[in-house]
């Protein structure tokens, strides 16, 4: 089979691979019919190392069961399903407690282990817990939404529930990227009176308005800090959802809560250590999130989405098939499109 490989910065091939195929009674086989490029697959794009084999890319994908093992229960050949980008058994402490990326059994796709879903067709570990079965025919208009279920919509819904933003509150959501306007989606869906965007690009920033943004700040730094305070009467604002991960997002995250507010931080963090411990303590804000417990959430936003309450698929600008994924990882990274949608 074909699949999208990356082998060192800027280096992303697509390259004929051994065929995916079960390798545990527990996995399933899935023929992927919608993968995504994600925001954090542009890290390793801008400083992996060289390799000889490469990595095997992709952890966002809605697809069609192939076969399953002898051990898989409830997922069936045929089934429709979403594959959140982390496994997970949904049966132990962790799955229980609703933190599926802290399954004892679970794990990441796109690693040497499991390969990623950029690809025609992708093993699925622990298939009961990790696939969403999708109930019967699904709209074609509706693919790019629930394909946003497998990690972006869920992550930025992480990262509101995260910052704590409540019905009549303020929140601020750092990154105009795809996960940052998801976060808006979320922010206004869970009841916020007030979204401020930190973003500074133009068709993103658009966008952000449509899912519910009320003000926009394009300045950065310090700039940003005052610019956000003085539209909050010099307090900053009760949730901030940190969509990047980079160092200077998660200090301005910090200095833009209000006393008593929260940071729910879901990029990545390119930071050793995290910046704002003083202005944090001092203010009693606190720093939550991690990576989204994106199977967990289905369940709430799966209906939000079939009855067209949310419309997260809006975030895909750019539809390629196997051999345009390269392409699609040049134009995110050259911020030419906000999200790629891959149809092998
Ligand atoms: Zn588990």
């Amino acid at each position: 089979m074909r699949a999208t490989v990356m082998f060192g910065a800027g280096d992303v091939r697509v390259e004929r691979v051994p065929d995916a195929r079960l390798m545990e009674p527990t996995d399933a086989l899935v023929t992927i019919t919608r993968a995504s490029i994600c925001g954090s697959d542009l890290w390793p794009y801008k400083d992996m190392p060289q390799t000889q084999t490469g990595r095997r890319m992709g952890h966002e994908a809605i697809g069609v069961v192939e076969s399953v093992g002898s051990e898989v229960r409830t997922v069936r050949v045929g089934d429709f399903v979403i594959m959140p980008f982390a496994f997970s058994d949904g049966t132990c402490v962790f799955c229980h407690e609703g933190l599926n990326t802290s399954c004892v059994h679970g794990g990441f796709f796109g690693t040497e282990s499991v390969p990623g879903a950029q690809a025609e067709a992708v093993r699925v570990p622990q298939a009961d817990g990790t696939l969403y079965v999708l109930p019967g025919r699904t709209d074609e208009a509706l693919m790019a939404s629930l394909l946003t279920l497998s990690d972006v919509m869920g992550t930025g819904h992480h990262a509101a529930i995260t910052a704590r933003v409540r019905r009549g509150g303020t929140a601020a959501v750092i990154g105009d990227g795809a996960v940052g306007l998801c976060g808006v989606i979320a922010a206004r869906r869970l009841g916020a009176e007030r979204i401020i965007l930190l973003g500074r690009h133009p068709d993103r920033i658009a966008l952000a308005e449509q899912f519910g943004a009320t003000d926009v700040v394009s300045e950065r730094g310090a700039e940003a800090i005052a610019r956000v305070r003085e539209l909050t009467g010099g307090f900053g604002v009760h949730s901030v959802l940190e969509c990047v991960g980079a160092g200077d997002a998660m200090l301005t995250a910090v200095n833009i809560a209000r006393a008593g507010g929260a940071v729910g931080r879901v990029g990545v963090p390119h930071y050793a250590a995290t910046p704002g411990s003083e202005p944090a303590f001092y203010g009693n804000i606190g720093i939550n999130g991690g990576p989204a417990p994106a199977r967990a959430y289905i369940e709430e936003l799966l209906p939000e989405v079939l009855e067209g309450r949310i419309e997260p698929g809006r975030v895909f600008d750019r539809l390629v098939d196997l051999d345009g994924a390269p392409d699609g990882y040049r134009a995110m990274n050259e911020r030419e499109a906000i999200k790629v949608m891959v149809k092998p």
